[in-house]
């Protein structure tokens, strides 16, 4: 297939690309052993996205991270690169063919360990396992990830069962492509990266990282429109401060989420 395109890199450490990105990543030490993630999409310029902006960005530009985008259609078939066709046993909509998608596995796999549990191959779909803080850790700690985006109706279930996909959901919704939900749980996964965040402390005590909602947060002006900053917070008693805020993201969490409430009482009482 000489017209398949090239994965396109974003960063500064950017790999030329290629079908090869093994030698690439062993030709360019910057790049040996950061996090990758290669995304197999249609809409290759949905990418970075946000992803390029702020603390992601700027860890993509050091390389902290790396991204390929593996664009899908030139795996397509015949003149018109169709990568869909109509759904087996009729119904509205296309579903992604098998043959097209494993090419794009092919590719993507190339110098990446075939241990799921060292890089997971994961399709984003809406019945797929809730994404949640967990995953995110679990991926961080991994040495990269490949995404399928869907679109249409999804992708042909044969596919999924060869390359042992996991399905992942971005949520109970039903977004029109994959595209958004990949990059979502990317900055998730981004974030815990060693060196991404500069304050390491804010991903031990933000939501969901011990079972808990964080706390309210204030800041300057100490008077706005009448509000003030509960005074504890302006005292300078650290241990007051502290069993404040533990006191909020309990009472939120039992008010908002009685479902992580109920689960954290369990684990106490395990
Ligand atoms: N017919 C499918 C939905 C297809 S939506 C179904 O009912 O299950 C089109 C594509 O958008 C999917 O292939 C998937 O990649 C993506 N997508 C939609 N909702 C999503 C969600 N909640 N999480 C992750 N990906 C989603």
């Amino acid at each position: 297939m000489s017209d398949v395109e090239k994965p396109r890199s974003h960063g500064r450490y950017s790999i030329a690309a290629s079908a090869r990105p093994r030698e690439l990543m062993s030709d360019n030490p910057r790049l040996k052993g950061a996090w990758m993630a290669r995304v197999i999409t249609l809409f290759p310029e949905a990418f970075p996205g946000t992803l390029g902006l702020s603390l992601t960005g700027k860890a993509l530009a050091e390389g902290l991270w790396h991204l390929e985008t593996i664009p899908l259609r030139p795996f397509g078939i015949g003149r018109h690169r169709n990568v869909d066709d109509t759904p087996a046993g009729g119904g509205a909509g296309m579903v992604l063919r098998a043959d097209v998608v494993a090419a794009a596995f092919d590719q993507a796999a190339i110098g990446t360990s075939p241990d799921r549990a060292k890089w997971p191959v994961v399709y984003l779909s809406p019945r797929g396992k809730p994404f949640d803080q967990s995953m995110a850790r679990a991926w961080a700690g991994t040495e990269g990830v490949t995404m399928l985006c869907g679109r249409f109706e999804g992708v042909d279930q044969r596919v999924l069962d060869h390359y042992a996909v996991e399905e992942v959901s971005l949520g109970d919704f039903v977004l029109t492509g994959g595209e958004i939900a990949a990059q979502a749980m990317l900055d998730a996964v981004v974030r815990l990266l060693p060196g991404v965040l500069g304050n390491a402390a804010s991903t031990e005590e933000e939501s969901h990282s011990r079972g808990l909602l964080e706390h309210p947060q204030y800041t300057r002006p100490a008077d706005w429109e009448g509000r003030e900053i509960p005074p504890v917070l302006t005292s300078g008693n650290h241990a007051e401060v502290e069993k404040w805020r533990r006191a909020e993201a309990e009472r939120l969490t039992r008010e908002r989420r009685p479902d992580l409430w109920a689960a954290l009482q369990d684990k106490a009482t395990q």
